[in-house]
């Protein structure tokens, strides 16, 4: 039980990496055709860069299956379970407290939660697939304080 937590807490820590990774070197290089939706004004409450989502969760629907049916490969089933509550955590930051798809009274004065919210405002202000910076989202350096 204990070794199945820790490898679903490693693998929620490792996640941010992933998706640091993702985001700077792949939705902002060959797939930048799927994130640009996510960068510029468009109609309706999809993007197409909701896909990226969709095969995240089927990853790690995947890796659920295999880890719960194949027992050798137990570690599959923490391993998806860290990528979900990852999941969760990114779509909660990222969808409802910063681009407010869902309308919820929301203010904070958690440190924690103001610098990455800052730092992923600094990465929407360049609408084009280079120049961005700060890709991380739930992690984010000092530098993104408020001064
Ligand atoms: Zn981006
Ligand atoms: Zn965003």
């Amino acid at each position: 039980m204990l070794v199945n937590v820790a490898i679903a807490l490693g693998t929620l820590l490792i996640m941010e990496g992933v998706a640091w990774f993702t985001h700077k070197y792949i939705m902002h290089g060959i797939m930048w055709s799927w994130h640009h939706s996510h960068h510029n004004a468009h109609k309706g409450f999809f993007e197409i860069n909701d896909l990226f989502s969709v095969l995240f969760s089927g990853v790690a629907v995947g890796l659920f299956v295999a880890g719960l049916e194949i027992p050798s490969l137990w570690y599959l089933a923490p391993i998806a379970a860290g990528v979900t509550l990852y999941g969760i955590g990114y779509f909660v930051f990222h969808d409802v407290i910063v681009h407010r798809r869902i309308r919820i009274k929301f203010n904070t004065k958690n440190p924690y939660l103001l610098r990455i919210m800052r730092a992923h405002y600094v990465h929407h202000k360049v609408h084009t697939r280079d120049g961005a910076e700060a890709f991380g989202f739930l992690y984010a350096p000092k530098k993104y304080d408020k001064k």
